[in-house]
């Protein structure tokens, strides 16, 4: 088996790159200063100190990251309450030390010197800077006490989740979540006097999507919903007119071992450094995570009757992988700037990945031959790129998110986004959720669900306290078709390179537009400097137009 591996990994073309393990463009971009700025010296001595009371509390989460990680990936079971207590107490000292008097005084006197000695600051140490201050203030006012309920409640929620998901046991997930909404409206509430936002929702939103406002989202998503009202019709009628995609026929065997090996090599041909980080197989929820040097990616453990629900899951978390991997770690470190741009822009990145580039006829024209050998089925009709690809893009309203097809997706973020708004702001209690998802789903997808496990509890996201993150799937999902359409203006023959497997151009692309430059700037400016325009999202319009009705 492992010889026959082997030979598969030499056809995806790893055997070429072992005398190149450097999966990231060589050439240091022009904005990567040779010194880390992160311990230069500058002008503003507050400044200075700022950068090492930053840096010091970079790598106390980084600490937190690796040891959550742990906690997904190695931890006995006997450590969980250890491990728990832990996280939360880092937790708090990382927020004791981030909200200190020292730091509000020296970002004062550091913007005063901005203000007088521009010449003195350019755009990196500003951008630094701006973000060292939303950063202060996003939690100057909440109390420590607070956050680390919040990180052990985060982690707890994970755990809880599990168990609920096999029990089915309503009482007890409303228990949690009221705990869990009780616990966010606080830290909600204490965030937006700081930042003159009167919505709770907002303000929790702002964490996963800086700068947007819930008026921005219904705006967007209004405008997507109307298109789809009209499109997902005549998608389905197109496909309902053809004959059925082949499903896997017996004889083929998606080896659990197997299906991790393309995985694994996918990532790495995709640009995924093994040498900086790891796929790993769990019980848990898919989940990217850890630091720029120590890249945990968590799949679902793996299933032996399909091998594409593990391959979208390994597609995903590598595009959220790659993103982690690629921020400006040379120079900045852990510094506010060198962070990611949040989760909108992230789930871009993994959604590129995963759904634009991963579920596209060039794709499987790339990996289909690969897969014939892997899977004894050489000559499969099902394993047929032609086929893989009406398999990865049938469109069919269904029960469960993480099984959405692309055009159904959107609608499953549409009804959690509007549960979760009313949930945080008051006008839904939890009493009437399950009944309101019900309620939901059938008037968007036309489909009810059969149990609260079916419905309102699918998701992990609430259990961990993740209030406002739904809305960046659709988000991320526009920008990712906005981000291909410049790949596609950009790079000659992509098409062609996608076939051939050579991921090479769009690797840079990606990392000189959008991975390298961490925070360097705002949203719309790093949409706007990448693909010409601020987000649209006739892209995803444009997108699903081509994919599905052409
Ligand atoms: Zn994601």
């Amino acid at each position: 088996m492992k010889l026959f591996l082997n030979k598969i990994t030499d056809l995806l073309g790893l055997k070429k790159r072992t005398d190149c393990p450097q999966t990231l463009p060589r050439s240091t971009p022009h904005f990567e200063a040779p010194v880390p700025k992160q311990d230069q010296k500058h002008d503003c001595e507050s400044y200075t100190k700022l950068k090492a009371e930053y840096r010091d509390i970079g790598r106390m989460n980084a600490i937190i990251e690796v040891l959550g990680r742990d906690f997904l990936t190695a931890m006995p079971e006997g450590a969980y309450k250890s491990r728990l207590g832990q996280i939360s107490f880092l937790y708090r000292r990382m927020h004791e030390d981030l909200i200190s008097g020292q730091v509000h005084k020296l970002l004062e006197k550091a913007q005063e010197h901005e203000y007088a000695n521009p010449g003195s600051w350019d755009e990196w140490d500003s951008a630094n800077l701006r973000e060292m201050r939303s950063m202060y203030l996003m939690y100057c006012h909440v109390d420590p006490e607070l956050m680390e309920r919040k990180a052990n409640l985060s982690y707890e929620g994970r755990r809880r989740h599990r168990a609920i998901m096999k029990s089915g046991d309503w009482d007890q997930a409303k228990g949690f979540l009221q705990e869990q909404i009780d616990l966010h409206r606080r830290i909600a509430d204490s965030r937006c006097k700081a930042n003159n936002i009167d919505s709770q929702y907002e303000m929790l939103m702002q964490e996963y999507m800086p700068e947007m406002k819930v008026f921005d989202i219904e705006n967007l998503f209004g405008s997507h919903e109307q298109t789809l009202k009209s499109l997902m019709p005549e998608i389905i009628e197109k496909q309902n007119a053809e004959a059925p995609p082949i499903a896997f026929e017996e004889g083929l065997e998606f080896e659990a071992e197997a299906q991790m090996w393309l995985n694994r090599s996918l990532l790495e041909v995709l640009g995924f450094d093994f040498e900086r980080g790891g796929l790993y197989e769990t019980g848990h929820n898919p989940v990217e995570g850890g630091t720029v040097d120590d890249t945990r990616l968590v799949i679902y453990n793996v299933d032996e009757s399909n091998f594409l629900d593990s391959m979208k899951s390994a597609l995903h978390e590598g595009g959220h992988g790659l993103y982690i991997q690629g921020l400006p770690r040379k120079t900045w470190r852990y510094q506010p700037v060198a962070m990611d741009m949040g989760a909108a822009v992230h789930e871009s990145q993994a959604l590129l990945v995963e759904m634009i580039i991963g579920r596209k006829q060039e794709f499987f024209e790339f990996i289909s031959p690969r897969l014939e050998g892997l899977f004894h089925g050489i000559h499969s009709p099902a394993l047929a790129p032609e086929n893989l690809f009406r398999l990865k893009t049938r469109v069919k309203p269904g029960i469960d998110r993480k099984k959405a097809d692309e055009v159904s997706y959107f609608y499953h973020v549409l009804l959690r986004f509007r549960l979760e708004r009313d949930l945080i702001d008051g006008s839904l209690s939890i009493d009437k959720l399950p009944e309101a998802w019900v309620e939901g789903m059938h008037d968007l997808l036309g489909i009810t669900p059969s149990s609260h496990t079916e419905g309102c509890l699918q998701d992990v996201h609430w259990f961990v306290g993740k209030f406002g993150y739904f809305p960046s799937y659709a988000v991320g999902h526009m920008m990712a078709a906005q981000f291909y359409e410049a790949l596609r203006r950009d790079i000659p023959r992509i098409h062609e390179k996608i076939t051939e497997g050579d991921f090479e151009e769009i690797k840079s692309w990606l990392y000189n537009n959008i991975y390298a430059k961490g925070r360097l700037l705002h949203t719309q400016d790093l949409l706007k400097e990448a693909t010409g325009k601020t987000l649209r999202p006739e892209y995803l319009e444009k997108h699903l137009r081509r994919r599905y009705l052409h």
